[in-house]
């Protein structure tokens, strides 16, 4: 496994842009979206204008064809940011975009992978149920054959975008008894197709910027020219989009972290308790050490996780199944140490901080807020070290 990593002039170039982006036209605009739980619809049709919900497509899909490092870049600066801004570019790229890349035929890569990537239409993806959550695929959302397409009939839940996307890969059971091996298959649905509907949205703890929103399908009717990869392999294609999701969270991840602890010792050097600012006090400085040292490392694991995903390309056929279990394996070690250690840098930002860290508004506050939900979606933390550990068990360290 190769581990020697470098940024290219081009990679941090982009870094720089996205950043100034970022600053300038993102973050005046976070406090007020998170206070009205808005979708950011001004500050999200500015970065499809850029290029930002296609970074890691080829430019012949009219992506920016950066890769998933160049993608893992722009996630990082982003969540220096602002989550819920991640959320909706990770929902979009890693979960709708990336699988059609891998698995659309020609024809369905010019008509929904090219506008997903020129940043034309919104993606969300839709895997999970009311019934169905870590279990995935004990799919109840029926998919019947009808002539030569589909009638698809059911309720999926807590769809990242479900609100806004113009196009949802979703995930419906073309047999129920087989489950995950041949009874999944993933559909691509447009918004307006009859007895396709938005259901209710959630109010949630963070994340505000993001709509999480029920989809009712009423007997939709599918043709076959919407099916995506084989009928019967979508758990499949929605594994192959999670291992993607997974090191994209850790970038994201990478940035809150980064952000916290450039807070925390602007505080701690500002802020003076007993005739001393608090960063002189060993237990201050300790946390900050701590905040440090798992930036450090993840930044490792992300950047060598997302460059070996370049390396194997996306194309699944290529992959041997060494590859593919190295991958999934390694996608499941970033999600999960990314999401405890922003939730624990996070935490220790905000005791860095005192009382204000609790107060309404702040930063750290919402950080707080936002990061929680990175150890349950993209599959929790308990089901990627299942993942981890099955992997461990069939083939040694
Ligand atoms: C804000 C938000 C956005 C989301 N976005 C999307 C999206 O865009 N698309 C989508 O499809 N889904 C999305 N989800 C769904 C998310 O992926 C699921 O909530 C998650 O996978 C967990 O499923 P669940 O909520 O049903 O919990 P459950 O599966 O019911 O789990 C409950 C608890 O039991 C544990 N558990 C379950 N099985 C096991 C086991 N075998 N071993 C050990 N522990 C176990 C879990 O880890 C958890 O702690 C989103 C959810 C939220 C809240």
């Amino acid at each position: 496994m190769p581990i020697e990593f470098s940024f290219s002039p081009d990679q941090e170039a982009f870094r720089e842009a996205v950043r100034a982006f970022f600053d300038r036209e993102v973050r005046p605009v976070v406090a007020a979206m998170d206070e009205s739980e808005t979708f950011p619809t001004d500050t999200v049709r500015r970065m499809r204008d850029e290029g930002y919900f296609g970074v890691p497509v080829p430019e012949e899909y009219g992506g920016l064809g950066l890769g998933k490092v160049g993608y893992c870049l722009l996630l990082e600066e982003l969540g220096k940011v602002d989550a819920s801004h991640g959320a909706i570019v990770g929902a979009h790229t890693s979960l709708g975009t990336m699988p059609l890349l891998s698995y659309g035929t020609e024809e369905q890569k010019r008509r929904w992978l090219v506008p997903a990537a020129k940043g034309e239409k919104l993606l969300a993806f839709s895997l999970t149920e009311p019934g169905s959550g870590s279990d995935s695929g004990a799919i109840h959302t029926v998919a019947e054959k009808d002539g030569d397409g589909w009638t698809l009939t059911g309720t999926k839940i807590y769809v990242t975008n479900g609100r806004e996307a113009d196009t949802v890969l979703l995930m419906a059971a073309n047999d129920v008894k087989k489950g995950a091996s041949g009874g999944v298959t993933a559909f691509l649905l447009d918004k307006g197709m009859p007895g396709f509907t938005v259901g209710r949205c959630e109010k949630k703890m963070g994340l505000h910027g993001t709509s999480t929103a029920e989809l009712i399908l009423d007997h939709v009717k599918v043709g076959p020219e919407r099916v995506l990869h084989e009928v019967g392999k979508g758990f499949h294609v929605a594994m192959t989009a999670l291992d993607v999701g997974r090191v994209s969270l850790g970038a994201a991840s990478l940035g809150g972290m980064q952000a916290a602890c450039t807070e925390s010792l602007t505080f701690a050097q500002n802020r003076t308790q007993f005739g001393l600012p608090i960063s002189e006090y060993e237990v201050i400085q300790f946390k900050l050490a701590d905040m440090a040292m798992k930036i450090h490392a993840l930044r490792l694991m992300v950047y060598q996780a997302a460059a070996n995903q370049d390396r194997l390309g996306p194309d699944p056929s290529k992959w041997t199944r060494l590859e593919r279990a190295t991958k999934t394996r390694e996608a499941a070690v970033v999600k999960c140490l990314a999401s405890e250690w922003a939730s624990e840098t996070i935490d220790e930002a905000l005791q860095v901080h005192g009382g204000l860290g609790y107060i309404r508004g702040t930063p750290i506050e919402r950080a707080y807020r936002d990061v929680r939900i990175s150890e349950i979606f993209e599959g929790t933390n308990e089901i990627q070290r299942v993942v981890i550990a099955r992997d461990l068990l069939s083939r040694g360290l």
